[in-house]
């Protein structure tokens, strides 16, 4: 997708701060961290939210939270703990359509969300 922002992340044509990456997903910092950890990992393929995912992405969405998990071993967050947040659609919060998971930790989480 020629206009999305995390595509051009995926092919390095504007800058981020990578912080881990594989064959399917890479994760890098959010611009506007609103916790000490705030890392997005997403899919390299264009996939607007988890509302397009089909059963054949099963294994694309396991890859995402995998890859969380190791972001909190990374930011050494995992034993103090962690919230994985999937925004989706205009009521969910969602402001880039490219499917991003958030992993927000180093201090604690308030519930219920805002
Ligand atoms: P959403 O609101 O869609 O769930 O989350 C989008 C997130 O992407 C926001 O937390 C926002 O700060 C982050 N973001 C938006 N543009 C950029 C960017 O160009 N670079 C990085 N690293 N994060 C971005
Ligand atoms: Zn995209």
């Amino acid at each position: 997708m020629s206009d999305c922002i995390f595509c051009h992340i995926v092919t390095r044509t504007i800058p981020a701060t990578l912080v881990y990456e594989d064959d399917l997903v890479i994760a890098f910092d959010d611009i506007n961290p609103q916790a000490p950890t705030h890392t997005l990992v997403i899919p390299r393929k264009h996939v607007t939210s988890i509302a397009e995912l089909e059963d054949l992405d099963v294994g694309l969405l396991g890859r995402l939270m995998l890859a969380g998990n190791k972001i909190s071993k990374l930011k050494g967050i995992a034993d103090s703990g962690y919230r994985f947040v999937i925004n989706t659609g205009a009521n969910g919060g969602q402001t880039v359509s490219h499917l991003h998971l958030h992993v927000l930790g180093g201090r604690h989480m308030a519930w219920p969300p805002g």
